[in-house]
């Protein structure tokens, strides 16, 4: 039988705790926590009571960093259970068969600002005013469930300039680069620096029918700058990562890839790391025009002075 080649980790909770312990999951898992509730039917004209226990669970991909990554998620749990009492999580591992089942089970459509509806491509499209962005959830980052991903999608509604070109450094499966495309952008440039997400974006761009205005790039900002790609700038970027690597990036130039006036959407950032990457920011003469939160993340979005 094949390696399992994801960990199922789970904690059954009361409805006051789901927010917090999914949060703490979230940090681990890529591919978006599934919060569960389940409802009783206890008698004949029952039309379903909802219970007050509540199935938080998602999938931690194993590699070769899996134990750290567990016990760094044990650690987190117990700094929770510090506030409040938790069970342990169950931990299970899984065939990618059944993750797929698992996952297709409980992904849905989601709407995303006025504009844009993510939906995995076995999905048929139901809402007809809404821009449809397929992406297949497939083990690259960016389905459209993590907070970040959300608040770059609202960001890019907000802020891409029809017909005009943008960069997308860690594009993931592509989700930001497909959706600006399809928000009028003429030409994105999507660089990663994992092989994996490069062929998810390639996939995730034909099957949206957008592969002529991605350009699929191996790499990241010092290739830009370097002049590697077909554009070294634009009058919109997007770097959804992390924030260690985003005030890294702040440091090495990652203003440079702005057009004159234009905007810098940065995302990947917890709440209490904000302070640190708009310090990074103002030293690359970046002013905050913007910032969107949705739990603890939040989205920043500058220009240049
Ligand atoms: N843009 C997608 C994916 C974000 S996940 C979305 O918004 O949902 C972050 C991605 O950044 C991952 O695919 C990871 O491989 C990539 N990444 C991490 N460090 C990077 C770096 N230094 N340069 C470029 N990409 C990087």
């Amino acid at each position: 039988m094949d390696e399992a080649r994801w960990l199922e980790v789970s904690l059954t909770v009361n409805n006051e705790l789901a927010e917090a312990v999914a949060e703490v999951l979230g940090r681990f898992i890529p591919n978006g926590v599934v919060v569960e509730s389940s409802v009783a039917f206890l008698n004949e004209d029952d039309t379903g009571t909802p219970l007050d226990t509540v199935r938080v669970y998602g999938y931690i991909p194993i590699d070769e960093h899996i134990e750290a990554t567990r016990q760094r998620l044990n650690e987190a749990l117990w700094h929770l259970s510090q506030i409040q009492p938790l069970p342990e999580p169950v931990y299970r591992p899984l065939h990618d068969q059944d993750w797929m089942t698992a996952w297709k089970q409980h992904y849905h459509p989601i709407p995303i600002g006025n504009k844009l509806l993510i939906l995995p491509a076995w999905i048929e499209r139901q809402d007809a005013t809404r821009i449809p962005v397929r992406i297949d959830p497939g083990m690259a980052f960016g389905t459209g469930t993590h907070p970040s991903t959300q608040l770059c999608l609202e960001m890019l509604e907000t802020y891409v300039h029809p017909e005009q070109p943008v960069i997308d450094i860690g594009c993931g499966s592509g989700i930001l680069s497909i959706a600006a495309v399809k928000l009028g952008s003429r030409h994105a440039l999507a660089v990663d620096i994992d092989p994996a997400a490069l062929r998810g974006t390639r996939e995730n761009a034909a099957a949206n029918g957008v592969e002529k205005q991605i350009e699929v790039g191996q790499g990241s900002l010092q290739d830009i700058l370097n002049g590697c790609f077909s554009i070294r700038r634009a009058p919109l970027v997007l770097a959804n990562i992390l924030a260690p690597i985003l005030i890294e990036m702040l440091g090495q130039g990652l203003e440079r890839t702005l057009s004159p006036g234009g905007t810098l959407i940065l995302a990947g950032i917890l709440d209490e790391q904000i302070h640190r990457v708009d310090a990074s920011a103002q030293r690359a003469s970046l002013h905050l025009i913007e910032k969107r939160q949705i739990n603890d993340w939040v989205a920043l979005a500058y220009q240049t002075r």
